[in-house]
């Protein structure tokens, strides 16, 4: 693997008392596309929203390029490069497609990604483009969401869930976007609950069970019997 261009090494994570993640080693090198699975609760989105800064990280345990950025503010961490497509899209209810997707465009990076593109990327939202994101189908309102985390022009991208609620034609739409997107040169994770869906897009996986890695490797050589054991612990795949 190339120099790493993200990592976390012991990461812990806490909401008050309750302790969510137990030291997570992560690696990303640039250009991959690694998914996160795991059951509800094992700390997926606990995860991605320490590396976007929205839940407490400390400095040492998060390296973006070499800097610790563990605990850094959101928006000093957005501008460094990492954009997060939330869980269920968030879009800002009174402002219009546009508006929202020029709300991602606050942290102005240099890059690719502009309106023209994202509208060249789903046309379907150039046609809307004046219409009140929440006026959207659910599919269309990821659309939005993934393309205001694009138009911050990120080098890592991190998707939380973006199949949550969709249909699987919709879903198909959305994930057909990934290779333009990493063809961009883009570094993705993608947190999805779809595991079929998540080795097709992916080259590794990381599997999480109760805010621990219980299994790591490239996509096309894990075993469904190795995604299960990981997924659902031991007693269930042997249930
Ligand atoms: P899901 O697929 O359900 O989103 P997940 O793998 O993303 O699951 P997290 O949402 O990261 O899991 O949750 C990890 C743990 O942290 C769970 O035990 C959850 O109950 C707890 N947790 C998550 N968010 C909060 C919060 N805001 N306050 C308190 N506990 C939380």
């Amino acid at each position: 693997m190339n120099s790493p261009l993200l990592t976390t090494r012991g990461l812990q994570a806490f909401y008050g008392d309750a302790q969510a993640l137990f030291g997570i080693d992560f690696t990303l090198a640039a250009g991959e596309l690694v998914a996160i699975i795991g059951a509800n609760g094992a700390g997926k989105s606990t995860f991605l929203k320490s590396l976007a800064g929205l839940v407490r990280a400390p400095r040492e345990t998060i390296r973006f390029k070499g800097e610790p950025i563990g605990g850094l503010p959101p928006g000093e961490i957005v501008r460094r490069g990492l954009a997060m497509v939330p869980e269920g899209r968030r879009l800002f209810p009174s402002l219009s497609v546009e508006e929202n997707l020029l709300m991602g465009a606050t942290a102005a990076r240099k890059g690719p990604w502009s309106l023209p593109r994202l509208y060249a990327l789903f046309p379907i939202l150039a046609e809307k483009r004046h219409a009140p994101g929440t006026s959207l189908s659910g599919g269309q309102q990821q659309m939005v969401a993934l393309g205001r985390a694009l138009m911050s022009n990120p080098e890592v991208l991190l998707c939380d869930e973006l199949s949550l609620g969709l249909a699987p034609i919709v879903i198909r739409e959305i994930y057909a976007a990934m290779p333009t997107i990493t063809g961009e040169g883009m570094t993705v994770v993608i947190v999805e609950q779809d595991v079929t869906m998540a080795r097709q897009v992916s080259q590794r996986i990381y599997c999480f069970q109760e805010g621990r890695v219980s299994l790591e490797g490239n996509s096309g050589e894990l075993t469904r019997e190795q995604i299960s054991q990981a997924y659902f612990g031991i007693e269930a795949a042997h249930a």
